[in-house]
């Protein structure tokens, strides 16, 4: 069986982590593996609806998603996990009780994220309308040691994904490209 590995792309919101896991789905299902994406987003309205945004209801959900995580890459899928997942002790937990763990972190000056403002999100935290909310007025704590951290103001989103495979390779999740393997040859 193929090894199953969770990828968790962590950062800001409007950083990039549904983008980048869009497109690496992408070019890893190319590769030949199977891939299934938890987007904090679409597991809010299924797996944790209800949850709100307190850090107990945050946790709750980052554990449920690390959770399905852990049954994919078991059964040597790849789970790809995007969610702000502000909270460093909650992630080292979820990479605790998860095989293969590959923590991405998207990172992005705030700035940059107000700018892009993909949902219209920032601009109502900032005035006020909506509470709680990571990086204006809710904590993103940045992960000491991730496997690898993607620089999405300044890096394209070719660059970036083309560091993360890369990165998959060297780690063994991912079988090196046939291209490479027969230049070898
Ligand atoms: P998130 O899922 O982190 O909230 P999104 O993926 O929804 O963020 O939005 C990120 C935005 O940033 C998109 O509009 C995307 O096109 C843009 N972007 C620019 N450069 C990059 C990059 N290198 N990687 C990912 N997204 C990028």
């Amino acid at each position: 069986m193929a090894t199953g590995y969770t990828i968790w792309l962590t950062g800001l919101s409007g950083a990039g982590k549904s983008t980048i896991a869009t497109e690496l789905t992408q070019v890893l299902s190319e590769r030949g593996q199977r891939v299934e994406v938890l987007d904090g987003d679409v597991v809010r309205t299924h797996l944790s609806k209800g949850l709100g945004f307190s850090k107990e209801d945050r946790d709750t959900n980052i554990l449920r998603i690390g959770w399905v995580c852990d049954l994919v890459a078991r059964h040597g899928g790849v789970a790809i996990a995007a969610a702000i997942s502000p909270y460093r002790a909650v992630r080292d937990q979820v990479r605790a009780s998860t095989q293969n763990f590959f923590e991405v972190f998207v990172d992005c000056p705030l700035d940059v994220c107000i700018d892009r403002d993909v949902k219209g999100l920032y601009a109502k935290a900032l005035s006020g309308e909506i509470k709680q909310f990571t990086g204006v007025s809710d904590p993103y704590e940045p992960p000491l040691n991730p496997d690898i951290v993607v620089n999405t103001a300044t890096e394209t989103l070719a660059t970036s994904v083309a560091r993360i495979v890369a990165a998959l390779e060297a780690r063994g999740y991912l079988p090196a490209a046939r291209e490479a393997v027969a230049a070898l040859a």
